[in-house]
C-alpha cells in the first residue's frame, strides 16, 4: 500500500510514522510513504498558502491552487480510482471498519488542513472521502492523518510480525478485547486468573469472550447492545451455546456486577 499525505508539514508526518512496525513494514517494502509539502506549490514571492476568507471572519483559510497542484505532482497506480481522504472535524467518524475497508486499497492519499480549513473548491475537486478522528478541533490534520495512517497499516497482511495480532483485538465484532496478563504469575499480590494457567484451550477461549462482553457491556454500552442483538440472532457463529450466552448477557444486565464463571 503506497501511503501519500499532502501537508504543509512532511517531517512531523514522517517521524511520527517512520517508527517501529511501520518503519520495518516500509522497510520490508510492504507499505511506503510520502509526504508531500503543500508549500512547495505557493505561487507567490512570500511562499504563502493562506490567504483571508470571503466574507470576513477570524482566521486563515489554505487557499485552492497549491492543494490542488499538490495532488496533480502526485504519481498514482490510478488517480480516477485512487481515494482522497480529507481529515477533518466535520467528517465521518473514523472507525475500525473504516480502516479496514480502507486497507484493502493499493493507494491512498491524505490532506491534512490548517489554519481555519481549506477552500471548499478543492476539495469539491479532488476529495473523494471525510473523515473525522473525533468530535474535537484539532489544529491540524497531521495527527488526524498520522492516526489513520497507523490504523490502517497494521490491518494490511504482512505489516504485523504475528499476523494473527490483529485478530481478536478491541472493536472487532463490537466487542472490547478481554483483559491479559504476562509474567511474573503474581504482581502486587495480585495473581493472574488460574483458569489462563489452566492449559484448556476451550476454556480459556470462553473465559475471554465472557470477559469481553462483560468489559464491552461496563464500557461501552452502545457496543454491547450491538453485539447482543446480532449473537442472540446468529447463534451458530458463536461457540458457547447460546443458552450459555443468554443467561450470561441476562445476568450482566440484571446485576451490573456479574462475574464471568
Ligand atoms: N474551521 C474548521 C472547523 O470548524 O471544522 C477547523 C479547522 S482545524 C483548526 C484545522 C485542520 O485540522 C482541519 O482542516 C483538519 O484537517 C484538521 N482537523 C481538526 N480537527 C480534526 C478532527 N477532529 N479530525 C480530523 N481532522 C481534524
Amino acid at each position: 500500500m503506497d501511503f501519500h499525505v499532502l501537508t504543509l508539514f512532511p517531517e512531523m508526518v514522517r517521524d511520527g510514522l517512520m517508527n517501529s512496525i511501520l518503519k520495518r513494514a516500509a522497510e520490508n517494502e510492504i507499505i511506503s510513504f510520502n509526504a508531500v509539502n503543500i508549500r512547495d506549490f505557493a505561487f507567490n514571492k512570500h511562499n504563502s498558502v493562506d490567504d483571508y476568507t470571503y466574507g470576513g471572519g477570524a482566521g486563515m483559510l489554505m487557499q485552492a491552487e497549491p492543494v490542488y497542484q499538490a495532488f496533480s505532482s502526485l504519481k498514482l497506480r490510478d488517480k480516477k480510482k485512487c481515494r482522497v481522504i480529507y481529515a477533518n472535524a466535520q467528517g465521518l467518524p473514523f472507525t475500525q471498519q473504516a480502516a479496514a475497508e480502507l486497507a484493502k486499497e493499493e493507494e491512498l492519499v491524505f490532506l491534512c488542513g490548517h489554519y481555519e480549513g481549506i477552500d471548499e473548491r478543492v476539495l469539491d475537486e479532488i476529495v473523494t472521502d471525510n473523515f473525522s478522528i473525533g468530535d474535537y478541533v484539532l489544529t491540524g490534520g497531521e495527527l488526524p492523518v498520522m492516526v489513520m495512517i497507523d490504523t490502517i497499516a497494521r490491518l494490511i497482511p504482512g505489516v504485523l510480525g504475528n499476523e494473527t495480532s490483529a485478530v481478536g483485538e478491541s472493536y472487532q465484532n463490537n466487542l472490547l478485547e478481554y483483559p491479559q496478563y504476562t509474567r511474573p504469575e503474581v504482581w502486587h499480590d495480585m495473581a493472574v486468573p488460574p483458569v489462563l494457567m489452566s492449559g484448556d484451550h476451550q476454556k480459556v477461549d470462553e473465559w475471554r469472550l465472557m470477559q469481553s462482553i462483560l468489559r464491552t457491556y461496563e464500557r461501552r454500552p452502545d457496543m454491547y447492545e450491538k453485539f447482543r442483538d446480532e449473537a442472540m440472532e446468529n447463534e451458530k457463529q458463536l461457540k458457547p451455546k447460546r443458552r450459555k450466552l443468554t443467561k450470561f448477557f441476562r445476568e450482566i444486565e440484571s446485576e451490573d456486577k456479574a462475574e464471568p464463571d
